[in-house]
């Protein structure tokens, strides 16, 4: 019926297991993704510095916007997770020996370990259960631009009053990531089934949060930019935003790169461009020989998946799957 997807099954057999095993194999499944802030976001983990590292950029060092893997793969989950509940909550109900499915948590010795979340991502082992080892390696992401080129500083004067950006009074506020934010992300599978590869691509394409929960802010747009899949490891996220940074300056001139890292805006189809062949050349030079399928193509298989009937259907397969792997017993 829905034949890009049974398509795309097919081309990525290759490269994915018919069931999720236990012993590591050498299948890689590498997405490449755009994530672009359309709303500010806080991105802190001592509640209000934003997150920053310093890379060399050729010979430039500069201090960049960071984006833990931990924040990424957490935003993804409960995506992953609600999405479960509201489609395969019975099928789960059917699956648990004792009892009803709890529709599985966020808390790492409370998971379920039964549904395709927790087979794919892993989870610690509870009192009775092993733990499972996700298969997804998520990395630190980069901005491309300089952290104060891209981070706002806001400090409230008295309460009740507005915010200004001047430190001369009052309480600081946790910092934002202005809108427009890039961040190059790679997220690999390894040894995932077919099922498993539409799981993720779906929950990237709807997950719209990476920010804190429950808040206005961190509004995301995912451009999934290419999915490339083969027996090695591809470049990491760090390698693309350098070569971004790079590709956008023409040259690994000084001067050229502060123009980039300082720049008001970047324009957004420039950068896929430019993220895309970044990372086929990095590729190239490592060694990695893979399949690929760009962004228009993910797209078509994106738009059959549009039908949550269809996702359902995946969801279900998946489950069949897992029934062995995921049983301690
Ligand atoms: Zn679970």
């Amino acid at each position: 019926m829905s034949t890009k997807i049974d398509e795309f099954k097919q081309k990525i057999a290759d490269y994915t297991l018919e069931k999720p095993e236990r012993k590591p194999r050498q299948n890689y499944v590498s997405v490449l993704i755009l994530r672009e802030l359309q709303s500010a976001a806080r991105f802190t983990t001592d509640g209000t510095e934003a997150n920053s590292a310093v890379i060399r950029i050729g010979d430039t060092e500069a201090t960049v916007g960071k984006l833990f893997g931990r924040k990424q793969v957490a935003s993804d989950r409960r995506v992953a997770k609600a999405l479960q509940r509201t489609l395969i909550s019975e099928q789960m109900n059917s699956v648990m020996k004792k009892g009803v499915w709890d529709g599985c948590s966020m808390e790492v010795t409370k998971m379920c370990q039964r549904c395709p979340d927790c087979a794919l991502f892993g989870s610690a082992a509870s009192d009775e259960g092993i733990s499972i080892t996700s298969r997804v390696m998520y990395d630190e992401a980069y901005s491309i631009r300089s952290i104060s080129t891209i981070v706002e500083e806001y400090f409230q004067n008295a309460p009740g009053d507005n915010y200004a950006k001047s430190p001369t009074s009052g309480i600081r506020e946790p910092d934002f990531f202005k809108e427009g934010t890039l961040f190059p992300c790679v997220v690999t599978l390894k040894d995932a089934t077919p099922e498993e590869v539409l799981f993720f691509l779906n929950i990237t394409d709807r997950n719209t949060r990476y920010g804190a929960t429950g808040t206005r802010f961190g509004k995301v747009r995912n451009h999934i930019l290419g999915v490339y899949a083969g027996y090695r490891e591809g470049p990491s996220s760090l390698e693309v935003t350098r070569g971004v940074a790079m590709a956008l300056a023409g040259s690994a001139d000084r001067e050229k790169l502060k123009g980039i890292l300082t720049a008001d805006t970047l324009s957004l189809d420039m950068v896929c461009e430019a993220a895309v062949s970044v990372y086929e050349s990095l590729a190239e030079k490592q060694r990695v020989k893979h399949d690929k399928f760009d962004t228009d193509y993910v797209s078509k298989v994106l738009s059959e998946m549009k039908d949550d009937a269809v996702v359902k259907e995946i969801l279900e397969t998946q489950l069949v799957k897992v029934g062995e792997y995921v049983s301690a017993d």
